[in-house]
């Protein structure tokens, strides 16, 4: 197995399980460099499909849209999701409509979460991201101030 996938058949009923992984497995710019993402997951079966309860937390690298400073940012996201096996999926499209969750599939009795803690990280990323609420952008030197009236 590899990480972030569970072998389907060891739950029986619910399964609790942590992880920690690297920044560099997500290939994504924003997560800060040498930190780890930890990804809580509390797994319930439900008949043949697993509900999946996450609580997300890692540290974004940004650049303040305003002043353009670099600053860290920790983000802590909650998700749920239904995983439903391959198999099933054409004989579910009816009462797919009555899940209040998004849905990932699964091939064979593997679980891998890799694609749904890879989707929380991405939109998360915010499109204009701020230093503080109360940024006032970049400061001007007097001596830029003084140009800017001469003209
Ligand atoms: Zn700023």
């Amino acid at each position: 197995m590899k990480e972030l996938e569970i072998n389907s058949m060891q739950i029986e009923d619910e399964l609790i399980l942590d992880f920690d992984i690297p920044f560099d497995k997500w290939k994504i710019d924003s997560i800060k460099k040498n930190s780890t993402v930890k990804i809580h997951t509390d797994i319930h079966k439900i008949k043949n499909r697993f509900f999946i309860k996450s609580d997300i937390v890692f540290t974004l690298q940004l650049q303040c849209s305003r002043c353009l400073k670099n600053f860290d940012k920790e983000i802590k996201e909650h998700i749920d999701v239904y995983f439903e096996n391959k198999r099933n999926l054409k004989s579910y499209d009816t009462d797919y409509k009555d899940l209040d969750s998004a849905i990932y599939e699964y091939w064979g009795s593997t679980i891998d979460l890799s694609q749904m803690v890879y989707d929380t990280i991405i939109t998360s990323i915010p499109m204009k991201p701020l230093c503080s609420p109360k940024c006032r952008g970049i400061k001007l030197k007097d001596k830029d101030i003084d140009i800017k009236l001469a003209l």
